[in-house]
């Protein structure tokens, strides 16, 4: 399919017609990273407009919060109807405007179906403990309580299902919403805001309750400042994340950080070595390289070491690159030309060092000179320094050979960042040890599944520079509410607490 065939901007103007978006027309061109060139131009929001936001959502929290949990459930369980219903569209929209294969496009769809199922559940499930009392006659418990307008700030790479992932648990918990989307995916925002707006409308919600900003970094800060923001949830490279995180601790506001990986694969002598080549291609090659659980070191031990990368680099080389419409196509094109540049830094860095590279070449694509396609490409290290040590955000994966598990282990743990790790084996006592408090040092550690596709029954998130947050899934919901602890006597007597005494 080639750029005579493909109209996008006419196939967006369809979409968001389908979807019922009404935008203005502004000064943020949008292009399409499949050909590269400009498919819409959209309205942006200054800082009153963020401060007027976040305004109208604290006005909608003050009712919402009174709104029983279950309640509130609804209008979640009616948002999930509304992306059942309109998920081809959407999943379509977002393969369009950040450039993923269809299926991922409606696989990110579903990830926010699949998170608002979750989110309805929970809202019958905000539980508190009994706690048991040193006093007679007393009782202690915990209670959560809605904490406030909840500010959302998402990466381009999952336009829509991070936003869903914090925006469904916000709003069981009770609190209102502003999304600061990325300013490279403001399409898909726009339309999940239209789905949103009429569920808000048909279930009756407070004005305001869930805001939608558009805009680049001066808008996120904006929300970021406000005080009347008492949680922030960001993702994005830990660029961000480390000035987002700071401006939020200097007013005490909470944040839930999601940020850059560099994840790590271990595959060891007794791994299924089949099922390890999937694993790791998927997880290397797939979106191009742009998730944040993308795999990107592979620790191979040195007795499988040359057969299984021979193999790989076959898989590498049969790949098919192209648009990410056409579903033969397993690697779509990256976002843009700077994230082009940073790949190829990055691989001239590796050669330099005596990396070996196999792939990597810009692949022109379709008649479109604008986009930037490439072949994934693979890099033999004889160690673990230089751009190893960072997250390229492009499909770069550095290959090195291991003797010991436990030096292997040590490798996966030496970056800053600690998101997400695998091991490939079907030896119990390495798998236990990987998992183990001595193993993986990451949010997420899995045995024979790549680093990447998580779902959303699980907590979320990463350690060191990945942030420290944790999403979605298990008890996240606890850091979108306040706890209180309470202690109630029920006796005729004032027995303190440690045996203190104070007899007036
Ligand atoms: P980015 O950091 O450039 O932008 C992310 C968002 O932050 C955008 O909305 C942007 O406008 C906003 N932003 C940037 N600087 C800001 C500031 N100072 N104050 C407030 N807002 C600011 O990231 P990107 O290029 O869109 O996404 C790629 C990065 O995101 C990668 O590093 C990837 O690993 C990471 N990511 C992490 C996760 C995760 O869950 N850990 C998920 C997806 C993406």
């Amino acid at each position: 399919m080639g750029s005579k065939e493909l109209d996008l901007k006419a196939e967006i103007r369809e979409l968001l017609m389908a979807l019922g978006v009404n935008a203005a027309e502004g000064p943020l061109r949008v292009h399409s990273p499949i050909s590269g060139e400009e498919v819409a131009s959209v309205a942006v929001h200054d800082a009153e407009t963020v401060e007027a936001t976040v305004g109208a959502a604290h006005a909608a929290f003050l009712l919402w919060r009174d709104v029983p949990a279950p309640r509130r459930g609804e209008l979640v369980r009616l948002l999930g109807e509304e992306l059942r219903a309109h998920k081809t569209a959407l999943g379509r929209l977002v393969s369009i405007e950040v450039g993923k294969s269809v299926s991922e496009g409606l696989g990110e769809v579903q990830e926010m179906i699949d998170i608002c199922d979750f989110a309805v559940g929970l809202s019958r499930q905000l539980y508190g403990l009994t706690i048991a009392t040193e006093r007679p006659d007393h009782r202690m418990m915990e209670t959560w309580h809605p904490l406030g307008v909840t500010g959302i700030i998402s990466a381009f790479n999952f336009p829509v299902a991070v936003w869903a992932w914090n925006a469904a648990l916000a709003l069981v918990c009770g609190n209102a919403i502003v999304w600061k989307p990325s300013e490279k995916a403001p399409i898909s925002a726009l339309a999940v805001q239209a789905l949103l707006n009429r569920v808000l409308v048909q279930s009756g919600a407070p004005d305001g309750l869930a805001g939608l900003v558009i805009g680049g970094r001066e808008v996120g800060e904006a929300l970021v400042d406000d005080p009347r923001v008492p949680l922030v949830s960001a993702t994005g490279s830990t660029e961000m994340g480390r000035k987002v995180g700071q401006r939020l601790a200097g007013r005490f506001g909470r944040a839930i950080l999601e940020l850059g990986g560099n994840n790590a694969a271990i595959v060891t002598p007794s791994a299924d070595l089949d099922l390890a080549l999937h694993g790791v291609a998927f997880a290397a090659m797939g979106t191009a390289g742009q998730r944040c659980t993308t795999l990107r070191r592979l620790f191979v031990h040195e007795t499988i070491y040359d057969g299984f990368v021979a193999r790989l680099k076959s898989v590498y080389a049969s790949v098919s690159v192209g648009n990410p419409l056409v579903e033969s196509n397993l690697v779509g094109p990256l976002i843009d030309g700077r994230a082009l540049e940073s790949m190829r830094h990055a691989l001239e860095t590796a050669a330099a060092s005596g990396g070996v590279v196999t792939g990597g070449e810009r692949v022109e694509i379709g008649g479109w000179p604008d986009a930037a396609y490439v072949r994934p490409a693979m890099v033999e290290m004889a160690s673990q320094d230089g751009p190893v040590l960072q997250e390229t955000f492009a499909p770069i994966l550095y290959v090195m050979r291991y003797t010991h598990l436990a030096d292997a282990i040590a490798l996966n743990n030496a970056v800053s960042q600690g998101l997400s790790s695998s091991i490939f084996t079907t030896n119990m006592r390495e798998a236990e040890r990987f998992l183990s408090g001595r193993g993986s040092d990451c949010g997420i550690a899995n045995v024979n599944i790549g680093t990447s596709g998580a779902e959303i029954g699980g907590a979320f998130g990463g350690e060191k520079e990945t942030g420290g947050g944790r999403e979605s899934g298990s008890d996240s919901w606890k850091a979108y509410m306040r706890r209180a602890t309470n202690t109630i006597n029920y006796g005729a007597t004032l027995p303190l607490a440690q045996g203190v005494t104070f007899d007036v």
